[in-house]
């Protein structure tokens, strides 16, 4: 019989003797109300009990307990065996997990909802300078840098940022931070002094090279202009000194380009709130001339939003997307200039053009630095392979993003998109 139909038989039991008692005696209604009494300080007695086994965890002697009692017991007791089980098991994992983040070179913090610091792993004392005591402490009071500051505060983690080291003013650090859970961030510093190291020495030795070189460039040039002026020069030799100049030239634009990317790689960023209507103005009319007869180029302002900015760094990647447009196009083609606003508030630079566009494999690539669409027809065009890059990191400067649209065949639409916080 189950244990809880055995309990209800012996209080039914108790119940019958106190009626049989009851009818023998007399004195039934006492009778019954003595047993119901008694039957319920003995469940009274049991709970207590439960309560103060539940208080202080003991269950171990179940067996000593019998009827439902005794089940009741020996069942928490199996619920407390498994839960100290899953404990352990818990604890370990912590514990390998604090070893494995303690054996990381960069530095993690686990930071609360007002950036409090709620756990640091051993590389972020020697990384950030931050100790175990500093736990509960809001890490902004702790790491002033600005730029982290900012950031911090920005909840906006999409990029990463490199600030100098609280510790070490010569040690570079690439900051990133993840959120997770309700309000919790993952804070990550890696040090990136090296990589850093090395990328300043690429750009100085590109600079330093261009540099260099413009001048036996300008000397080349001045002696062929010279050469080209002579009279009674043969024709063969004529057409060897075009050919010497074209290249020249080439050479010229390579450098230029080379030299404008690594400014703008080293260079600090201007603020200025750009006008862009002289400025669209300006680069159509300059590119405009650049064609033989036709006029090409139809510029439409639908609004009048300015920019904030370098204007000279816009002026260059703007010039780069219409003279692209011009350049791969027919000559007879239109190409339509438009200063838009866009859906999600910010503002649109575009360029249209209806040349025989880009093939689709192509597009990821040709913001590359040297990378040209393998054309048949683009073998003839003059270029570096560095304009779409110039335009890259131009609009990365200024927060913006280009998107390419092309069709085979039809032409090819490249935007340049701000966010609205870049409008003033
Ligand atoms: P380039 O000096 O060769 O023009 P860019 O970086 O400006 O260098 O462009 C990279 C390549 O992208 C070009 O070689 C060309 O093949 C392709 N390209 C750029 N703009 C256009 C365009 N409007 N239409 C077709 N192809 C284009």
């Amino acid at each position: 019989m189950d244990r809880w139909k055995r309990e209800i038989a012996i209080a039914a039991l108790w119940i019958a003797v106190a009626l049989v008692l009851g009818s023998i005696m007399g004195y039934r209604a006492e009778w019954l109300l003595a047993v119901t009494v008694v039957l319920l300080t003995r469940q009274s007695l049991a709970i207590n009990e439960l309560e103060q086994r539940l208080r202080h965890g003991i269950f171990r002697d179940y067996r000593s307990r019998r009827g439902i009692w005794g089940d009741i017991y020996w069942h928490l007791w199996k619920i407390k065996k498994s839960e100290k089980k899953r404990k352990k098991r818990f604890s370990k994992m912590i514990e390998q997990f604090r070893s494995s983040t303690d054996a990381l070179p960069d530095a993690a913090v686990v930071l609360a909802e007002d950036g409090e610091i709620e756990w640091i792993n051993r590389a972020a004392h020697e990384v950030l300078g931050l100790k175990k005591s500093d736990k509960g402490q809001r890490i902004p009071n702790l790491i002033r840098t600005p730029q982290f500051v900012d950031y911090l505060k920005s909840h906006d983690y999409q990029h990463k940022i490199c600030i100098p080291s609280p510790v070490n003013d010569s040690v570079i650090l690439q900051i990133s931070i993840v959120p997770y859970g309700v309000g919790l961030r993952l804070l990550l510093a890696q040090d990136v002094t090296q990589i850093k190291n090395m990328e300043r020495m690429r750009t100085d030795f590109v600079a330093n090279v261009s540099h260099e070189l413009r001048t036996p460039l300008t000397v080349l040039k001045g002696y062929l202009e010279t050469l080209q002026d002579m009279d009674n020069v043969p024709l063969g030799l004529a057409r060897s000194f075009d050919n010497m100049t074209a290249q020249t030239n080439r050479m010229q634009n390579l450098i230029d380009d080379l030299l404008l990317l690594a400014k703008l790689e080293t260079k600090a960023k201007k603020a200025d709130c750009v006008d862009m209507l002289s400025l669209l103005e300006q680069i159509c009319h300059e590119s405009d001339l650049l064609e033989k007869d036709e006029r090409r180029i139809e510029l439409t302002l639908h609004t009048d939003c300015n920019i904030i900015g370098d204007r000279q760094e816009l002026q260059s990647a703007f010039s780069n997307l219409v003279e692209n447009a011009l350049k791969y196009s027919s000559p007879e083609s239109h190409i339509n200039v438009g200063w838009l606003k866009t859906a999600d508030g910010g503002v649109c630079f575009e360029v249209e053009d209806f040349g025989e566009g880009i093939p689709a494999h192509e597009i990821p690539r040709i913001t590359e630095r040297f990378y040209r669409a393998d054309s048949k027809r683009h073998q003839k065009i003059q270029g570096t392979g560095l304009g779409l890059a110039i335009v890259k990191h131009v609009l990365m400067r200024h927060d913006a993003r280009l998107d390419i649209q092309s069709q085979l065949g039809k032409g090819s639409r490249l935007r340049c998109l701000f966010p609205a916080k870049r409008i003033c």
